[in-house]
């Protein structure tokens, strides 16, 4: 913690940590939902982010120039319909590391890793297999399972996972490198989470995908629990695709249209395969109609449809704000949050008998911190609730912790270990 005092888990030390935050008059920018008249303690932002109170006036002037100009608005709106996808891209590229021209918002995560996967899984006899982290995201593990199917393999022979070793409940890398290491001929494709959704566990990307290229494989990254949570160089790192939401740490809604990168070296390859449609047509003669697809030069060319404006419109009301933070100070905060929540488990531990065990591991993680309950089944989750706090709970007993810098303050963290502390 970046603190000259000791610090202690009191209401005033919270508080005192708050008054130095750079980034305090961002909690004011967004909706909290209520508990007893007061802001719950939201630690779920790894599930659904809250709602910028910007967000409404974004859909609004879209709603408006519908209903004034009807079709028209694709060119006569105020944020012309025609190419809205372009509003997003700049700020969102800078969020991840990537060129503009390398991403773009699209679909929905499952949707993009299909899209992303038609082009850069291509399993021929001799290398077809998939390498991921065990108890990956069911929705990977089902994308995964059904690319090397469509393709003719049997996915208990293509699908090598990596598990955490006897006892563990996060990977070891070695155990990553040594999987690709030992699978090189047979390599097609590297698939894993940035971070892994139940452990926080945050992985080298950029080692990983020089081992993978090393192997002669594709790297390619699932970022939902790390896009707008980590400080990710998805270009310098030389990765080849990568696809996120933008509903959790990106506070873009329910739902809301997702992300996709493909790195420069493949944009000029026009004969990559994919499915295509009209939106990753050539711009300049899209509207000509002609018979043969011409191929956008940039990662828009995996868009299949028109831009849905209206969840772009909430997705670029908080890109703006991403935009005027940066990247560095949210990762900033974002450590001393999580360096204070697990100070303040470890205060718990000391009165309560050491029953809660963090397993996400200190040097490699964002903003989720992920406890194990010791003898706390799902009565301690609901209990939480009914207190004014949300976090997230897997069976059997892991309650999943993000406090999130955008919005959450070192009081939350606080006042979490107290009612935590108080069910115990
Ligand atoms: C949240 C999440 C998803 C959700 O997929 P959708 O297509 O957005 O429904 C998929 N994979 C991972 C790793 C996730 O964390």
């Amino acid at each position: 913690m970046t603190t000259l005092t000791e610090p202690e888990n009191t209401l005033e030390y919270s508080r005192s940590l708050d008054a130095k935050d750079k980034l305090k008059s961002y909690r004011d920018k967004f909706f909290f939902p209520q508990h007893n008249g007061q802001d719950v303690v939201y630690f779920t932002g790894n599930s659904l982010g809250l709602q910028p109170k910007t967000t409404a006036s974004y859909i609004q002037q879209e709603l408006n120039d519908w209903a004034r100009f009807g079709v028209e608005g694709h060119f006569l709106a105020k944020n012309p319909w025609m190419a809205y996808h372009e509003f997003l891209t700049e700020k969102m590229a800078k969020v991840v590391g990537a060129l503009p021209k390398e991403t773009v918002m699209m679909n929905q995560l499952t949707v993009n890793l299909h899209l992303l996967m038609v082009s850069f899984y291509r399993p021929t006899k001799q290398r077809y297999k998939i390498l991921c982290e065990a108890k990956a995201f069911p929705s990977d593990q089902y994308a995964l399972q059904s690319q090397i199917k469509f393709h003719g393999f049997n996915p208990d022979d293509a699908m090598i996972e990596v598990h955490p070793r006897e006892g563990e409940y996060t990977i070891n890398e070695e155990d990553i490198f040594s999987a690709i290491e030992k699978n090189k001929d047979s390599l097609a494709l590297v698939m894993i989470g940035g971070v892994n959704f139940f452990s926080g566990q945050v992985f080298d990307m950029k080692a990983i995908t020089l081992a993978g290229h090393k192997a002669g494989a594709i790297v390619g990254f699932d970022l939902a629990h790390a896009a707008g949570n980590l400080k990710l160089e998805l270009h310098d790192w030389n990765v080849d695709f990568a696809a996120w939401c933008s509903y959790k740490y990106l506070n873009s809604g329910p739902g809301s249209v997702a992300g996709a990168f493909v790195h420069e070296k493949h944009l000029s390859n026009v004969d990559l395969p994919l499915f295509a449609g009209w939106w990753g047509h050539d711009k300049q003669t899209r509207f000509l109609m002609g018979k043969t697809f011409v191929p956008m030069q940039t990662a828009e060319r995996w868009q299949i449809s028109n831009a849905p404006v209206f969840s772009m419109a909430a997705c670029r009301a908080s890109l703006d704000i991403f935009d005027e933070v940066g990247m560095d100070a949210l990762v900033e905060k974002s450590k001393n949050l999580a360096a204070y929540l697990e100070f303040v488990i470890g205060e718990i531990n000391k009165e309560k008998n050491n029953c809660l065990r963090i397993i996400t591991p200190v040097l490699n993680r964002g903003c989720q911190i992920s406890i194990v309950a010791h003898g706390f089944g799902k009565p301690l989750f609901s209990k939480l609730i009914e207190n004014g706090v949300i976090p997230d709970w897997r069976e059997p007993n892991v309650i999943r912790c993000a406090p999130v810098p955008l919005y959450n303050s070192f009081e939350d963290i606080h006042r979490f270990s107290t009612i935590l502390s108080s069910l115990i």
